[in-house]
């Protein structure tokens, strides 16, 4: 596999980041995670988009363009040959001496790798996920926006673990005040007597596959509704599904022990998978 690296395309066991890197000190750096459906890289502007917010979020000044960015991530799939892949460009504020100042770093560095990728969770997108609430909070006072992909996601990793360990396969964050926020890699979405609910973005990551969802909610006429939501909602709801880069849209039958609905992904849930794959197969920059 060929990796991008500052310039140039190496053989990944070449492809080797400094120590230094204050990235790998601090985690201080951004990044995405795109796919490529068909040899093609679905909504690529949007995740460059994303990705350069990241940056300015975090006053880190990329050292390429967004146009440039975009043609590394393609030239990526290219050299490599890839079809359906996940893609990985990362910026970091690079290399500099020991301590937090970001000052002390001269030049970000720029990665961007991919590997063929398929469906992230197997039989489960017929069976549904299982997934536990968890201890850890999103956008607390004290913690990072959710809004900033940035290489810090120990947050989402605990909460992972926690659902680990509690036989979950996702973890499911509430916000400070006890709302519903996100997935650990995910947006999520419940469905009550037809209509779809999902929690403003304030909160959590603003998904590009959940614009994406709600397109397609509006081409279906599905009725939804962006709003604050709690446990009782999630619990009572009749559907719930969560839909992310690599997850894309996987419904989750069981939260906390309680069985969502009849136990079986939904009615909502089967129109948007087929209309989602649609536009994923027909979309995309080559
Ligand atoms: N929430 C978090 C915390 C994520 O890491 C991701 C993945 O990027 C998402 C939501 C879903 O975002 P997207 O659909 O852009 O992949």
């Amino acid at each position: 596999m060929l990796v991008y690296i500052n310039g140039k395309f190496v053989p990944e066991d070449q492809a080797t980041v400094s120590i230094f890197d204050h990235g790998f000190l601090y985690g201080d750096g951004v990044f995405e995670g795109i796919r490529a459906y068909n040899g093609r890289v679905f909504r690529l502007m949007e995740h460059v988009d994303r990705l350069f917010d990241s940056a300015k979020a975090i006053d880190l000044i990329p050292p390429v363009t967004k146009e440039e960015m975009a043609e590394i991530i393609k030239e990526t799939l290219r050299r490599n040959n890839l079809k359906n892949a996940y893609i990985r460009p990362i910026i970091s504020r690079g290399v500099g001496s020991m301590g937090l100042d970001p000052h002390r770093c001269e030049k970000p560095t720029v990665v961007c790798a991919a590997s063929e990728w398929g469906a992230m969770y197997g039989d489960l997108y017929e069976k549904g996920l299982t997934a536990v609430t968890v201890c850890v909070r999103r956008n607390t006072p004290d913690s990072l926006p959710p809004n900033i992909k940035s290489l810090n996601y120990l947050n989402n990793i605990l909460g992972k673990i926690e659902a680990n360990y509690k036989g979950g396969d996702e973890a499911i964050f509430l916000d400070r005040t006890g709302k519903l926020a996100e997935g650990s890699g995910d947006n999520i979405y419940l469905v009550k007597n037809g209509k779809l609910y999902t929690p403003p973005t304030i909160n959590n990551l603003k998904g590009i596959t959940r614009h994406v969802l709600l397109e397609l909610l509006d081409k279906l006429g599905i009725p939804y509704e962006i709003c604050e939501l709690g446990l009782f909602d999630l619990y009572t709801a009749d559907e719930v599904m969560v839909t992310g880069t690599a997850a894309e849209v996987c419904a989750i039958t069981k939260i906390d022990g309680r069985v969502i609905g009849d136990g079986k992904p939904g009615a909502v849930y089967r129109k948007l998978v087929p209309a989602f794959q649609e536009i994923t197969q027909n979309e995309g920059d080559a």
